[in-house]
């Protein structure tokens, strides 16, 4: 891609030069010049890890503690990280033991046990008969990129010990969860990430320009992370100081910095706000927000009212679903942007098998041509058998009626074979398509043909979307990020030349994708 940071500043490009994968993708209307402060989360957010080396770092640090402190046997320092076997949006069974995918509908496409796929009888007979409620205890979801290791320390336990042992499988998610929020709460997680930042956070070039470019434009900048100041000025420091020369230090980048937020309970609690001296100790409860100086703590009433901007003058970047972006949306009207770094890999896996999307597309609606070809022959069968049982020939002799329905089966069994084909070549492209980019999990963004719960809640909680925040400098400030129009199914294919478009779309398409499109 060609940079679009010139020697006079950052350019916007046209839409169409953006490559796809670094593209703003909108939900919901998002008229940018409203937006008067947007905030930033930091941890995946502003910082970009490199996934695979602190997903080890922290899987490593979780099993030495399950040994060290819970109890679990040694043989468990054997088991590897296999980070292909966990995905965003996987949900635990901890009442059984199992790794779940689903769609929107809550409908489970996928199960593992341990590593070992559950097959399709024994996954209907698991989940099919009651109704998942993703909200209960029985249920961790995934959500965040910080969970990957556990999802992955829960399987491969499951199956290094099992059947030699009898587990309990609540009690084991349980017991990861603690250990991995141990290695995050007690610093040692953290003070090996910061003896190599550049090891494990991405010092990504374009992010300076674009917070810049939304500062020039008057909108006032904040950090509200849930980490704590030591770790946060070391990490914020890494990736902006000195990039930009008006900007020696990160700071001069924001308005206000809030560490220790404790999101979610931000949205929803009114914990104080406390401000911190340079160093970041606590001086006391702040009364008033001033330019330049950091607070930990804090909750959304106290932080709109003192900021004196609220609801929907601002927008929140942020890459944890719940925590960033589903409380947010929940309990206040700022809007929402949310940062998924895995829809660079997968569109770039999407485009790459672009011929077979087509033909995947093509062959969906020859399978549903041909099945309304079925039943009418069908229909026209079934008359012709009445009029012969019932000797209705009206004229015609009975050979030729016979005849007649001859032709008729051979062109149903002919219909029979070509569905039989059609849907075999749909679910191998599928199947390509799905597996070829995880071979366990399939999609992030889709379960089957539907989108995956991941997929739907950032459509239903997320207003724009993108992989990384400097994305931001492709677009202007003042940007009118539309929606596309969405089609219920009886608004699919009408018209030819209207906003409706052509009749390839399905059920729950929505026209362009991407503003501008
Ligand atoms: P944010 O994304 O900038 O709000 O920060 C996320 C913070 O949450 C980081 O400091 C992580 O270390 C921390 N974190 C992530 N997962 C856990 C956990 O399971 N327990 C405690 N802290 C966590
Ligand atoms: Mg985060």
């Amino acid at each position: 891609m060609r940079s679009f940071v010139t020697e006079s500043g950052p350019e916007t490009p046209a839409h169409r030069e953006i490559p796809r994968e670094r593209r703003i993708y909108v939900n919901r209307n998002l008229r940018m010049d409203r937006i008067e402060a947007v905030g930033f989360d930091m941890d995946y957010t502003l910082a970009i890890y490199r996934m695979r080396r602190i997903e080890q770092l922290s899987f490593d640090m979780t099993i030495a503690l399950l040994v060290r402190s819970f109890g679990y046997p040694e043989e468990i320092l054997s088991i590897r990280y296999d980070p292909e076997f966990v995905v965003r949006g996987l949900v635990v069974d901890k009442e059984r033991g199992n790794l779940l995918k689903m769609d929107r509908f809550n409908y489970v496409g996928r199960v593992y046990h341990g590593r070992k796929a559950l097959p399709r009888e024994e996954r209907w007979r698991l989940y099919r008969d009651e109704k998942i409620r993703a909200a209960s205890p029985r249920y961790a979801w995934i959500d965040t990129l910080f969970a990957l290791p556990e999802a992955s320390i829960y399987a491969e336990i499951i199956e290094l010990l099992e059947p030699a042992r009898r587990l309990d499988y609540g009690k084991l998610y349980d017991d990861i969860r603690e250990a991995i929020d141990t290695v995050h709460r007690d610093g040692s997680l953290k003070s090996e990430i910061q003896k190599d930042l550049d090891g494990f956070v991405v010092r990504d070039p374009e992010l300076g320009p674009a917070l810049h470019k939304l500062r020039s434009s008057g909108k006032k900048l904040f950090l509200l992370t849930n980490s704590l100041w030591d770790y946060t000025s070391a990490v914020m420091t890494h990736l902006l100081d000195g990039v930009l020369p008006e900007y020696p230090s990160w700071r001069a980048y924001f308005e206000y910095v809030l560490v220790g937020g404790a999101k979610p309970r931000f949205f929803t609690e009114s914990h104080p706000l406390l401000e911190l001296d340079p160093g970041g100790g606590v001086i006391g409860k702040a009364e008033a927000l001033e330019k330049g100086k950091a607070y930990q703590g804090g909750n959304l009433v106290d932080f709109e009212k003192m900021m004196g901007i609220g609801g929907e003058k601002i927008l929140y970047v942020g890459d944890h679903i719940y925590g960033d972006i589903v409380r947010s949306k929940k309990s206040s009207l700022w809007r929402t942007c949310m940062v998924v770094e895995e829809l660079e890999v997968e569109l770039e896996h999407l485009m790459r098998h672009a011929d077979e999307l087509g033909t995947l597309a093509a062959e969906e609606r020859r399978q549903a041509s041909l099945e309304d070809d079925l039943n009418l022959e069908r229909s026209r069968l079934n008359a012709l058998d009445r009029r012969l049982i019932h000797g209705d020939l009206e004229g015609e002799p009975r050979e030729a009626l016979e005849r007649t329905r001859a032709e008729s089966k051979r062109s149903m069994e002919q219909l029979r074979r070509s569905i039989r084909e059609t849907s075999e070549t749909v679910s191998r492209l599928s199947g390509l398509i799905d597996e070829g980019f995880n071979r366990y999990w399939g999609l992030t963004f889709k379960e089957g043909p539907e989108n995956s719960r991941f997929g739907e809640q950032i459509e239903d909680y997320a207003c724009i979307y993108t992989s990384r925040v400097s994305n931001l400098l492709f677009s202007s400030p003042m940007q009118y990020f539309r929606a596309p129009r969405a089609l219920m199914p009886h608004e699919v294919g009408l018209g030819t030349f209207s906003v409706y478009g052509t009749d390839d779309r399905r059920p729950g398409d929505r026209l362009g994708g991407d503003y501008g499109a």
